[in-house]
């Protein structure tokens, strides 16, 4: 089974949602860049007051920050026997640095890119409904609903919502991904990674076909 995994789609496309799933049955760590920074944030780190200004108004933080960041945290034992990004890449250089680093922990290269497709109408109802607690734990308001309105299913914590999951920035993060990280998905597909993946579909059936996807590569 292929174990470096980047999961690509645009901002809405569920791939939050689908890593939790995968990590589970593939037994590697769900590495989300924007996890790791919203928990900067939280805890006001120099990279959290760095990243803040850019993800609240929806542009990328600059590659250099955001590769050493991730650099670190492959570099942690758990990612010893694979990982799932979500969320980075999403630029060429930063592709060409995960390469690298690959290469460098002689780990081959990227073996699975699985990208979720979702019309662009559907991305907007899913960002603007979503609610996520502070342990990176996403729900929708109607999609995908916790038992509880507000609270997390998984650890009781309060739900709220992402400052960028406003109408206009979800606008203009949607633009960022066409311009920025579409790219890469040819740039995976030359490598013979790439599984494109229908994501308007019901969650479950969904991570059935990321799954059977990628056991057939
Ligand atoms: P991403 O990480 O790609 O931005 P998320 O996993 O956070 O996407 O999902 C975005 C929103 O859409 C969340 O509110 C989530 O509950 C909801 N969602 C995810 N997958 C689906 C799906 N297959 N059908 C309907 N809603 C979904
Ligand atoms: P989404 O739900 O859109 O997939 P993420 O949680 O992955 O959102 O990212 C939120 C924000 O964090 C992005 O809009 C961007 O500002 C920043 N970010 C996350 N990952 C990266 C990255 N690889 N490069 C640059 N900025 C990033």
């Amino acid at each position: 089974m292929p174990k470096q995994i980047v999961l690509l789609g645009p901002p809405g496309a569920g791939k939050g949602t689908q890593a939790k799933i995968l990590s589970k049955k593939l037994g590697i760590p769900h590495v989300s860049s924007g996890d790791i920074f919203r928990e900067n944030l939280r805890e006001k780190t120099p990279l959290g007051i760095l990243a803040e200004g850019y993800i609240n108004c929806g542009e990328l933080v600059p590659d250099d920050v955001t590769v050493s960041m991730i650099q670190e945290r492959l570099s942690r034992p758990d990612c010893e026997a694979g990982v799932l990004l979500d969320g980075f890449p999403r630029t060429a250089p930063q592709a060409d640095a995960l390469d690298r680093m690959l290469r460098k922990k002689n780990k081959g290269q990227v073996n699975a890119a699985p990208c979720i497709v979702v019309p662009n109408d559907v991305l907007i109802e899913r960002l603007t409904g979503r609610r996520s607690c502070q342990n990176g734990h996403v729900f929708h308001i109607v999609f995908n609903p916790p038992k509880v309105e507000g609270i997390c299913d998984v650890d009781g914590s309060e739900l709220y919502q992402r400052e960028d999951d406003t109408v206009e920035t979800v606008s203009r993060r949607i633009r960022v991904y066409l311009e920025q990280t579409s790219p890469l998905i040819d740039y995976y597909r030359q490598q013979d990674v790439l599984i494109e993946i229908d994501g308007n579909q019901p969650i479950d059936m969904v991570a059935e076909a990321v799954y059977a996807a990628i056991a057939e590569l």
